[in-house]
């Protein structure tokens, strides 16, 4: 985890990703109750989808590397009454926090990475999520044209990283929603179901 995560959060103008409101997608897992049980919010950024969560009445974790994050993380919770665990910390090494959750949430976190981390984060995943737990994770699809953003996924991509002791159950055509990149206010996504 490098200084500039950080840097992101202190810069004044928004970061594309940090739209203040849950992502419609992880909106949509709530809604239908999946988003359950004890959740880890994974590179949780200022917290929006792990207080989705708490919303829905899961015990939530959000751990993200950058501290300016979290510290926001934490205002929102208490502001809006709604409470999570935020701390700051490294995603590919979720081991060391001794914990395991029924449910995982990745929006936006997988596609940073790069090849070599990707392997790193899935075995990091695998370490906290307890068999028959399921990861919800949402990324950049290579259908989204353009150079703007993070790194592209392909679904190949993603069945590839969780071939190993995972089950890709469903990867569906999804959107992000963004502060506007390159006059951009939508990006296409893969949402991805993966069971341990
Ligand atoms: N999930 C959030 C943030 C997505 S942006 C949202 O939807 O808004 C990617 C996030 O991953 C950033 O907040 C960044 O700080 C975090 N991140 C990147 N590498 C990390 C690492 N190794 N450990 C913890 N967090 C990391």
């Amino acid at each position: 985890m490098t200084a500039s995560w950080d840097d992101s959060y202190t810069a004044t103008g928004p970061r594309p990703w940090d739209i203040g409101r849950p992502q419609p997608a992880f909106g949509r897992l709530a809604e239908a109750g999946l988003l359950s049980g004890e959740v880890l919010d994974s590179g949780c950024g200022t917290g929006e989808q792990a207080l989705l969560a708490a919303a829905h009445g899961a015990k939530v974790t959000g751990i993200d590397g950058a501290p300016t994050a979290i510290e926001q993380a934490r205002r929102k919770s208490a502001e809006r009454g709604l409470p999570a665990r935020f701390e700051v910390g490294d995603v590919l090494d979720l081991g060391a926090l001794g914990l395991e959750f029924d449910t995982i949430i990745d929006s936006g976190v997988f596609h940073v990475f790069s090849d070599s981390d990707r392997l790193r984060y899935v075995a990091s995943l695998a370490a906290v999520l307890r068999p028959g737990g399921t990861c919800y994770l949402m990324c950049f699809s290579d259908r989204q044209p353009g150079e703007f953003g993070p790194r592209r996924v392909s679904q190949d991509e993603l069945r590839a990283a969780f071939s190993d002791g995972w089950r890709v159950e469903s990867i569906v055509a999804d959107t992000f929603d963004v502060n506007p990149i390159e006059g951009n206010t939508r990006a296409a996504a893969w949402l991805a179901t993966i069971r341990r």
